[in-house]
C-alpha cells in the first residue's frame, strides 16, 4: 500500500495546469461554482495560446519514447493510476458532488467505479492483441499490417459525468502509445487535476498526458487550432461537435465525436410493468437526466398507457430531490443557472403549448433546503404528457429531469415516430415478443438497443450515435482503432 494521499485542499484555491510533469500557474483564471450552494469553490486556469501550445509541444516531445514502451509497460501505468484512485476514492467522490452538483450516492456508485473499471479494462485488454493482417501473393513476396500510435491527440470532455467519461478516453490513448492534451469541461475540473496528481505519483513521465483548463471558445479552440494535434475524441453537444469537425477540416484530422441524444423508450402492452417501471424512472432521472443515453421519450402502448403513466407519476412523486449530501437524496442539482434556466424553459413552452405537467416543475412546490442549498439549482423530475410530436419537447435535447409520455398503437408506427427526430444514440424497448425485438432492434436508428434493461453495457462494445448523435465508435478494440493506424508492410525477398 502506498502513502499517497489526497485532500480536497486546493492550493490558493487555484487549479493549476498539468504540463510536461509540472502543474504551472497560468495567466488568466475562471470561477468555479458548487451548483448544490450557487458558491464559489475555487478558480481555475482560462488557458490561453501560449499555454496550450506548451502542452501541445511537451505531448510532440513525450510521443517517441512513449510510442515505443511496450504496451505491457504503458499498461502498467494504467493499474498503478487506477489503485491510486482508489485508494483516495472517497477525495475523487467528494470532489465529483461537489463541482457537478451530483449526489453523493451517484458519484460512489456509478461515476468513481466507472473511472476504475475504465482504467482496469483498458490494461488488462492492451493495444496488442488488435487483429491486423496478413497476406502471401506470391512465393516471393508477403505482406502484413502493423498498428501504429496515432501521435498527439485531442480529449475534450462534457460536464456531466466528468471523470467518468475522461478517462474513458485518457486510458485507452495511453495504453496505444499517443500522448494527450486534455481539457476538461470548465464547469467539472476538479477531478481532472486530482487525475493529474495521480498520474505525478503514478511515475507516468513528463508530457505523456497534458492537462490544461479553460473554456470551449478559448482553451478549446486553441487546441483545436494546433496543426499538431492528429487526432480528437470529443464528447459535448452537436452544436459544438460541429465546431469540432469544421476546426479539424483543414487538418485532415481523425475524429470521434460523442453528441447528444433524444432518447426513446418504447413499452409494448406485454411488458414486465413492475421492472420496466422501476428501470424508466431511473433512465429518465439518473443524474438529474443529464446523462447523454437518459430516455427523454417515453412511448408507452395505448392499453397499457393510463395505468403506466400513474404508476409512473407515483413513483417519480417518491424520489427525493435534496442536498447531494445527504444520503437520502435521489436527485442533486443540475449543473448552472444557465442550465436551469434552460430545462426550465422547456417546461414553460409545455404548458404554453397547452400540455399536462403532471407533477414535478411548475407543478409542485420543491422541498425545504437546508441553509447552505437555497440557491442550489434544484428542479423536480417532471412528467408531461398531451405534447405533439412535432413540439420541441419531442425533438430538442432537454437534458434534464423532465420527460414526456405518448400512447401509439403499433410497431410501425412507434418506430416511425422514434426515429423522427435527429438524433440517434440509444433507446430502450419494452416486450417479451422476440421477434419484435429483432425487427426493432434493425429498423431503429440508434447506436445502441437496449431490450429490457437500460445502460448495461459491456466495454468492449462499440459506443456511439448515429445521425446528429456523433461519428464513430469507442469501446475497449473501437477505441484503440481509433487512436491507432493500420499501416501495410509489402516484403518482396527475392
Ligand atoms: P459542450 O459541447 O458545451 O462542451 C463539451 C466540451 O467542449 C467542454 O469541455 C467545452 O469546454 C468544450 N467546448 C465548448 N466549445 C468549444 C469550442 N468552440 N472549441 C473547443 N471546445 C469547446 O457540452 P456540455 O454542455 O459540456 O455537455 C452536455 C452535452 O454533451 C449534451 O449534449 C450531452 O448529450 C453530450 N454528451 C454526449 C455523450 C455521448 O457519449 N454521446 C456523453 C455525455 C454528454
Amino acid at each position: 500500500m502506498s502513502s499517497f494521499k489526497l485532500d480536497l485542499i486546493i492550493p490558493n484555491n487555484k487549479l493549476t495546469n498539468y504540463i510536461n510533469g509540472k502543474f504551472s500557474p497560468a495567466d488568466n483564471y475562471i470561477d468555479s461554482e458548487n451548483p448544490a450552494t450557487a458558491q464559489n469553490i475555487f478558480q481555475l486556469p482560462d488557458s490561453n495560446k501560449t499555454e496550450v501550445l506548451a502542452a501541445v509541444e511537451s505531448a510532440k516531445t513525450a510521443f517517441l519514447s512513449w510510442s515505443r514502451t511496450p504496451p505491457a509497460k504503458r499498461c502498467k501505468y494504467l493499474l498503478k493510476i487506477a489503485d491510486l484512485i482508489e485508494e483516495n476514492f472517497e477525495i475523487f467522490v467528494q470532489a465529483e458532488s461537489q463541482d457537478q452538483g451530483k449526489t453523493l450516492t451517484t458519484a460512489r456508485t456509478i461515476d468513481i467505479p466507472r473511472v476504475l473499471l475504465n482504467f482496469r479494462a483498458f490494461a488488462v485488454t492492451t493495444p496488442d492483441k488488435l487483429e491486423t493482417s496478413f497476406h502471401q501473393p506470391e512465393t516471393n513476396s508477403i505482406n502484413y499490417s502493423l498498428r501504429s500510435p496515432r501521435g498527439v491527440v485531442a480529449l475534450i470532455s462534457p460536464w456531466n459525468l466528468p471523470l467518468y467519461l475522461l478517462s474513458f478516453k485518457i486510458a485507452p490513448v495511453l495504453a496505444a502509445g499517443c500522448t494527450i492534451v486534455a481539457k476538461p469541461s470548465e464547469m467539472t475540473s476538479w477531478t481532472a487535476w486530482l487525475l493529474a496528481r495521480v498520474m505525478e505519483a503514478a511515475g507516468l513521465p513528463p508530457g505523456v498526458c497534458n492537462i490544461v483548463f479553460g473554456r470551449g471558445p478559448t482553451t478549446g479552440m486553441e487546441i483545436l487550432r494546433n496543426p499538431c494535434v492528429s487526432a480528437v475524441s470529443f464528447t459535448g453537444s452537436t452544436a459544438t461537435g460541429e465546431i469540432v469537425a469544421r476546426e479539424s477540416a483543414p487538418f485532415h484530422r481523425k475524429l470521434s465525436l460523442e453528441l447528444g441524444g433524444k432518447n426513446a423508450g418504447i413499452i409494448f402492452n406485454d411488458v414486465n410493468m413492475e421492472k420496466c417501471l422501476l428501470i424508466m424512472l431511473r433512465s429518465s432521472y439518473a443524474n438529474q437526466g443529464e446523462v447523454c443515453l437518459c430516455t427523454s421519450r417515453i412511448y408507452v402502448q395505448e392499453d397499457v398507457f393510463d395505468s403506466f403513466v400513474s404508476k409512473f407519476v407515483d413513483c417519480v412523486k417518491n424520489l427525493v430531490i435534496g442536498p447531494p449530501d445527504d444520503p437520502n437524496s435521489s436527485l442533486g442539482a443540475l449543473i448552472s443557472q444557465q442550465h436551469w434556466n434552460k430545462v426550465a424553459g422547456y417546461v414553460e413552452l409545455a404548458k404554453k403549448e397547452g400540455a399536462n405537467i403532471l407533477c414535478g416543475h411548475t407543478k409542485d412546490p420543491l422541498p425545504e433546503m437546508p441553509e447552505k442549498n437555497r440557491k442550489g439549482y434544484f428542479m423536480l423530475p417532471t412528467v408531461i404528457t398531451k405534447v405533439t410530436d412535432d413540439s420541441r419537447l419531442m425533438k430538442e435535447e432537454i437534458f434534464g429531469p423532465v420527460v414526456c409520455i405518448s400512447s401509439f398503437k403499433t410497431e410501425d408506427e412507434v418506430i416511425a415516430r422514434a426515429n423522427n427526430v435527429k438524433y440517434g444514440l440509444c433507446a430502450s424497448i419494452w416486450t417479451e415478443n422476440v421477434g419484435r425485438v429483432h425487427r426493432m432492434a434493425r429498423d431503429l436508428d440508434v447506436g445502441t438497443v437496449w431490450v429490457n434493461c437500460w445502460l448495461v453495457r459491456a466495454l468492449n462494445m462499440p459506443f456511439g450515435g448515429v445521425k446528429d448523435s456523433g461519428v464513430g465508435r469507442e469501446g475497449l478494440n473501437h477505441s484503440y482503432e481509433f487512436f491507432t493506424d493500420e499501416k501495410t508492410v509489402c516484403i518482396q525477398h527475392d
